[in-house]
């Protein structure tokens, strides 16, 4: 019986979809005007988890992820680059789909897009009008009247008062109540316009995602998700709107990962404190490089933070090597999984705690030394069938432990004396990149006072 954490309730609860056996998932997805960075990886990495060990668990799902493709980042950056907005989405759209690919992440069954949905956001906003949530600005605007709707705030459990009291923004003169947010903004000159009842402009952010979710689901979806930030303002404005609409419970079940942080924060791009996936991968062995951050994704549990640093990604790698390690020496064989004894008994018991995973892993790790006592195939086909569940262990072993990169190919001499080099020169990022490929292939580095550097292998 699975059991997820409902943000809505504070909660564990037992997780019963609205119809049996299916399940309706939305997951706020990315804003497509730039690479998305580690940390948006673990939330959708998360996602994919969810969906995953949904269908291992007998559920039919339909998984939707969208994509936001018109907001202020989007058309500042396009104004920067001097190109199209079109163009820099369609672009960044498929640096996304390569990167997701490389981290082994599920395509969902649908990824609507926002601009593809003007239309369904013009409709709620006018009947969020006719309903009285949601009016005219002297300045063009359409807003949400907060006051207006009964249980604002109740999915970050803040009052209306606490709210206000925080406020720290100047009113804008055409809202009425400054917690009011924007549903429709009027068009500005040169920036993308759609012609509405309201008037030439273009959708507020929150209103896309209750549009997506109408058109592709209905009324309630089973699980709403993203990641620990969206809870306020996002998806309380989300609720909003489609409850505002529609009387009835945008989600059963609201899920949101917690953060990556680096340097004890957010990872994000504002505070400037981030890596993006594809650099990232770009820096690991290309045959093992997206089930490694993977794996470092979902060894912490979903809702406790985890940090980055390259110490904690390789220490995750070398883990990985254990598991895969296992299966090279032992091949598995197919099995039969019997989830009601042993490790599978165990494995399911922590993951349908919320999706325990550190337990999990543990299970799993445990299991990995009973195959490596044991030398059993069967055990090895064991490991591969838990493993799977989540997206883990599937690749061939032997190749995945040799890698593409090894000590033999590289030329360590040079590349030890460019990284002297890059360090004269103050090329620090060039200098770290030399010592983690020279790390990955299985050198030591060893600085020495006078600039000097010895190298031997681990
Ligand atoms: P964005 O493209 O900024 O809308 O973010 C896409 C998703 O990544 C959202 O669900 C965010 O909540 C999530 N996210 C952003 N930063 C982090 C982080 N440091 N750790 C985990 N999730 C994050
Ligand atoms: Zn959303």
């Amino acid at each position: 019986m699975l059991a997820l954490h409902n943000t809505l309730t504070r909660r564990k609860e037992r997780f019963e979809p609205l119809e049996p056996g299916k399940v309706r998932l939305y997951v706020c997805g990315p804003t497509v005007y730039d690479y998305f960075h580690v940390g948006n990886a673990r939330t959708f990495t998360v996602f994919d988890m969810v969906v995953r060990w949904l269908r291992a668990s007998g559920y039919e799902v339909k998984y939707a992820r969208n994509i936001t493709d018109i907001d202020d980042k989007i058309i500042e950056r396009a104004r920067e680059n001097n190109e199209t907005m079109e163009a820099l989405t369609a672009r960044m759209i498929d640096a996304m789909h390569e990167d997701f690919d490389r981290l082994k992440l599920l395509r969902p069954d649908i990824e609507p897009r926002a601009t593809r949905h003007v239309q369904g956001m013009l409709d709620l906003i006018a009947h969020l009008e006719k309903k009285g949530l949601a009016y005219r600005g002297g300045n063009g605007d359409v807003y949400y009247a907060v006051r207006q709707f009964e249980g604002y705030g109740k999915l970050s459990g803040k009052s209306l008062d606490d709210l206000r009291a925080g406020e720290r923004v100047a009113v804008e003169q055409a809202k009425r109540d400054p917690l009011d947010f924007v549903l429709w903004k009027a068009a500005k000159p040169n920036e993308p316009k759609w012609p509405s009842i309201f008037g030439d402009g273009r959708p507020g952010w929150h209103i896309e995602c209750s549009a997506m979710c109408a058109a592709e689901f209905g009324e309630t979806l089973d699980i709403h998700g993203g990641g620990w930030d969206l809870q306020f303002p996002h998806h309380e404005n989300e609720i909003a709107q489609s409850e505002g609409a529609t009387g009835k419970p945008l989600a059963r079940y609201w899920m949101h990962a917690a953060f990556l942080n680096f340097d004890s924060e957010k990872m994000s791009k504002s505070l400037g404190n981030f890596f993006t996936a594809r650099e990232v991968l770009n820096k690991l062995d290309p045959t093992q490089g997206g089930e490694v951050v993977r794996f470092f994704l979902l060894r912490g549990h979903y809702r406790s933070e985890i940090s980055y640093t390259w110490d904690t990604l390789m220490d995750a790698r070398t883990t990985l090597l254990g598991f895969y390690t296992a299966l090279k020496d032992t091949q598995p064989v197919g099995v039969e999984v019997d989830w009601t004894r042993g490790h599978a008994a165990e494995f399911k018991a922590a993951m349908d705690d919320d999706l325990n995973t550190p337990i999990a892993f543990a299970v799993l790790h445990e299991l990995k030394n009973e195959v490596n006592r044991t030398k059993s195939p069967v055990l090895a086909g064991l490991l591969k069938a838990l493993g799977g569940t989540i997206g883990l262990f599937q690749d061939d072993p032997a190749a995945f432990v040799q890698g593409k990169v090894s000590a033999s190919d590289l030329d360590v001499d040079a590349l030890v004396l460019e990284r002297i080099q890059a360090k004269r020169d103050r090329n620090f990022s060039r200098a770290d990149e030399i010592r983690n490929q020279l790390d990955l292939a299985g050198i030591a580095l060893e600085d020495k006072p006078g600039g000097l550097t010895e190298w031997r292998k681990k």
